[in-house]
């Protein structure tokens, strides 16, 4: 382990020392030789006082005023330096010790350790550097956590699919399952590891900000609709419902085309995994203060309120066993989101145990742009 620095102190203390001790000097050099000019008007009134015996006293009392000058002088210059020795000392080593817990820190997270925290005491520099260092190791811990967490799921992620081409591997060269069927399962499984590495990378796009999007005025009516013909196959072979609900007079969002159906796909494949047969699904758009307003309205089996908030995060499923046979792979509401976002907009959710899901999701309205129908 490198040693902290411990010369500052040092340096600071003989830096104070200095000072005080020129300024005392000076103090006494300056007072020595200005007191008796300051003094004189007060002498020549004494010898006019005393008469001839005054003027005979005059040497000595000159003499007296200086030596008395100089011993008080004297006497005070070691108080004085040692008072300011001692304040120095009190002041420097809280600087110093700041300073080298500052190096320490660094230190510490150039090792890759971030759990370090500086007191953070008063209002002043010092204590606002203190701040401004644990907000910076508190950020590369969280950075470094949110790593931990993504390499450990997707190592997760790829276990279960590659554990399953190697059973049916196994079975194939065993000659327990016939080729065509093997081969069939073998092709499932390697279509869901590219989806799942076609979603991580999109995901760390997101989450990185570095998505580019190319947005333009669309009709919420016309991209509806296009969503609606695009899934309407699978609502109704799964035997449910899926309706459009769209406000009337809607002005035209400000959006990607390509993001903007991502995103409602990935509501409505959510829809359609998690309700069951029978259900209704209602696809619209409401105008807000915010803006637009796209939902997806289920009647599925809805989100209890702990849930709510941590669904937006990667790879997060309410029943991961049941979310990995369906074939999700658990970051649709994180893509949705940060795409959204991306847009301008703002996702959220309301949901109830029992009786469904409505996703919302908010884009911009287009600038200078008429109504639609
Ligand atoms: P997945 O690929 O698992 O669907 P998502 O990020 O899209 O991943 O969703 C995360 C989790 O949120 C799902 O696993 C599911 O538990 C829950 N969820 C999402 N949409 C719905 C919905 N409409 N109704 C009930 N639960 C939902």
């Amino acid at each position: 382990m490198r040693v902290v620095p411990r010369g500052l102190f040092a340096r600071l203390l003989a830096a104070n020392l200095v000072v005080a001790g020129v300024a005392t000097t000076v103090m006494l050099v300056v007072a020595d030789l200005l007191s008796p000019a300051f003094y004189r008007g007060h002498l020549e009134h004494m010898i006019e006082v005393m008469g001839p015996m005054g003027l005979s006293l005059r040497a000595d009392l000159e003499g007296g005023l200086h030596d008395t000058l100089t011993r008080a002088l004297l006497a005070a210059f070691p108080i004085a330096l040692a008072l300011s020795a001692l304040l120095a000392y009190l002041l420097v080593g809280r600087i110093s010790q700041t300073v080298n817990l500052l190096v320490r820190g660094a230190q510490e997270i150039a090792r890759g350790h971030y759990k370090l925290r500086l007191r953070e005491t008063g209002e002043d520099e010092l204590s606002e550097l203190a701040r401004q260092f644990n907000r910076l190791s508190q950020a590369l811990e969280q950075v470094e956590q949110r790593r931990i967490e993504l390499i450990g799921s997707v190592a997760h992620e790829l276990r279960t699919p590659l554990a399953a081409l190697q059973g049916y591997s196994e079975a194939l060269a065993d000659g327990v399952l016939p080729p065509e069927v093997a081969a069939q399962s073998i092709a499932r499984e390697v279509r869901a590891m590219g989806r799942l590495v076609e979603d991580l990378s999109l995901v760390s796009r997101v989450e990185a900000g570095a998505v580019v999007v190319h947005p333009e005025p669309l009709s919420p009516q016309v991209i509806l609709n296009e969503a609606r013909e695009r899934l309407a196959p699978a609502f109704s072979e799964k035997g449910l419902t899926l309706e459009l609900e769209v406000g009337a007079d809607l002005p035209k969002v400000q959006a990607d085309p390509e993001r903007l159906h991502q995103v409602l796909s990935n509501l409505l494949s959510n829809a359609l995994r998690y309700t069951p047969e029978g259900g209704r699904v209602i696809l619209g758009a409401t105008l807000k203060p915010e803006g637009v307003c796209f939902f997806v309205r289920d009647t599925g089996r809805g989100i209890a309120p702990e849930h709510q908030e941590r669904i937006f995060e990667r790879f997060y499923r309410i029943d991961p066993a049941r979310s990995r046979k369906d074939g999700g792979t658990g970051v649709g509401l994180t893509v949705a989101k940060g795409l959204v976002e991306a847009m301008g907009g703002q996702m959220s959710l309301h949901s109830e145990v029992g009786v469904g899901s409505v996703f919302w999701f908010s884009l911009p309205a287009a600038k200078g742009t008429a109504r639609t129908g």
